[in-house]
C-alpha cells in the first residue's frame, strides 16, 4: 500500500488509545493493524483532533514580524478605519508579506482552513486580494485558505468599491463579505441589496460584519433574514459578531433566534471581551450554527491576539461561563464541526473517508486540550506532516 501511514497511540476524543490508517490523503479506517510495509507513527497516547478551523481571520492586516505598532486610535469604529487606512501605506502593511506569516503560525498551531476577510477598498483596490492569494497558493499544501471580499471602509459610501468586489469575486474570492449595512453605510437596503445581488451573480456565499449593537443591529439582522427567505438563500449566509443577540431584551434575541433558525443564518462569534455576545450555548439548543474565528490579531485595531483556535475557543468558553467538560466540547464543537458547515467543507472529521486533517496534543480530554492549550506535537494535513512541535515545517518571508 503506497501513500499510507499508520498511526498508532492515538486517542479520539480522549478514549482509549487505538490506530488511524491515513491513505492517499484521507482517513482510511479506523482501530486497524499496520499493512504489510506501511510507515508506523508512534502517537504516545496523544488526544487526536480535527484539523483546527479559524472561519473568521484577516490575514492581510496582521503586523506580526513588524516592529511593535504604538496604537493611539480613536474609539469609534470609523477612528480604526481610517487610521488603518492610513497606517497600511505610512507603514508599508504588505498584504502578501503579512498573510503569509500569519498562515505560518497558523499551520504551526494545528489550523487546516481558515476563512479570510481581505479589504477591498477605493485605496488599494484589490491588492490586498491578489496578495492573499499569493500566499494562499504558496502554501495550499499545508492549509487550504479561503477569501473573503470584504468593504472595509463601506460600500456604497464609497462609490467605486461595489465595481472592487465584483472585480475580486471575479478574481476567484470565495465569499461575498458585507459591513454593518445600518451604521457604516446608512443605507442597509442598498447595502443588502448590493451584495446579495453580487452574490447571485457569482453564486457565492455572504459573510456581513454585523458590529451593530441593540435596536439597529436587530433591525438590520431581521431585514437580512427576510432577504434570505425571500431569495431561498438558507444556509449560504453568515453574520459575523451579531453583538446585537447580546442584548438584554431576551424576548427580542428569541424572535431574532428563531429568525435566523428559520433562514439558516449562521453566527460567528470571537466571544469579544469587550461586548455584549450571542450565547454560544443558547443559540446552539435552539439549532443555529455558530461558528467562531480569531479575527483581527495584532493589528492596527488592537495589540492582542494570535492565530491559535484552541486558545480562541478557551476564550469563547471564558466568556460564556463554560466550565463543564461536557461546555468545552460544545466550544471545541463549534471550533471544528461548527466553522466545518458554515465553510461546506466536504469530508471534514475523524472518521473513515474524511480527508487526513488533524492535529496531535498532549492532553488527557478535550477540555484538558482548551484549558492547557499545548503545543501542537504533530500537525497533518491530507496526510501530510506540516507542523512538529508546535513549528510549522514551512518558513515565512
Ligand atoms: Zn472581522
Amino acid at each position: 500500500m503506497e501513500n499510507a501511514t499508520l498511526h498508532t497511540q492515538v486517542r479520539l476524543a480522549g478514549g482509549e488509545p487505538t490506530t488511524v490508517l491515513v491513505h492517499d490523503r484521507r482517513i482510511q479506517a479506523l482501530g486497524g493493524a499496520a499493512p504489510a510495509g506501511v510507515p508506523v507513527v508512534d502517537g504516545g497516547g496523544a488526544l487526536m483532533l480535527p484539523g483546527l478551523i479559524d472561519a473568521h481571520a484577516h490575514l492581510d492586516k496582521t503586523m506580526y514580524g513588524m516592529p511593535w505598532y504604538r496604537n493611539e486610535v480613536g474609539p469609534r469604529l470609523i477612528d480604526k478605519i481610517e487610521n488603518e487606512r492610513v497606517e497600511k501605506k505610512r507603514l508599508g502593511i504588505d498584504p502578501y508579506r503579512q498573510s503569509a506569516r500569519q498562515i505560518v503560525m497558523s499551520i504551526g498551531d494545528g489550523t487546516s482552513h481558515i476563512r479570510s476577510h481581505v479589504d477591498v477598498d477605493t485605496d488599494i483596490g484589490v491588492a490586498a486580494i491578489e496578495g492573499v492569494m499569493r500566499a494562499r497558493d504558496q502554501y495550499r499544501d499545508e492549509i487550504d485558505v479561503e477569501l473573503v471580499a470584504f468593504p472595509q471602509s463601506g460600500l456604497l459610501i464609497r462609490p467605486g468599491t461595489l465595481e472592487l468586489m465584483d472585480q475580486a469575486l471575479r478574481m476567484g474570492a470565495d465569499v461575498v463579505g458585507g459591513l454593518d449595512p445600518a451604521g457604516m453605510d446608512r443605507d442597509p437596503k442598498g447595502h443588502l441589496d448590493a451584495i446579495f445581488a453580487l452574490a447571485d451573480k457569482h453564486g457565492k456565499p455572504i459573510d456581513i460584519h454585523l458590529h451593530e449593537a441593540g435596536e439597529l443591529g436587530a433591525f438590520s439582522m431581521q431585514m437580512t433574514i427576510d432577504r434570505v427567505l425571500a431569495l431561498g438563500m438558507q444556509g449560504k449566509v453568515t453574520l459575523s459578531h451579531a453583538f446585537c443577540l447580546g442584548m438584554p431584551d431576551t424576548q427580542a434575541v428569541q424572535a431574532l433566534t428563531d429568525g435566523l433558525l428559520q433562514a439558516g443564518v449562521h453566527i460567528m462569534t470571537t466571544g469579544s471581551a469587550s461586548r455584549p455576545v450571542p450565547n454560544v450555548a443558547r443559540l446552539r439548543q435552539a439549532g443555529v450554527t455558530v461558528c467562531t474565528g480569531n479575527d483581527g490579531m495584532r493589528d492596527t485595531w488592537g495589540p492582542y491576539g494570535k492565530p491559535d483556535m484552541l486558545e480562541r475557543t478557551m476564550l469563547v468558553g471564558l466568556r460564556n461561563n463554560l466550565r463543564r467538560d461536557d461546555e468545552l466540547e460544545l466550544a471545541l464543537d463549534v471550533a471544528t464541526y461548527g466553522n466545518a458547515r458554515v465553510m461546506q467543507l466536504a469530508d471534514y472529521g475523524l472518521t473513515p473517508g474524511c480527508h487526513a486533517d488533524f492535529v496531535l496534543v498532549d492532553a488527557e480530554t478535550v477540555a484538558e486540550a482548551i484549558a492547557a492549550r499545548p503545543v501542537r506535537k504533530l500537525v497533518v494535513k491530507r496526510g501530510k506532516v506540516v507542523a512538529r512541535d508546535g513549528r510549522a515545517l514551512v518558513s515565512a518571508p
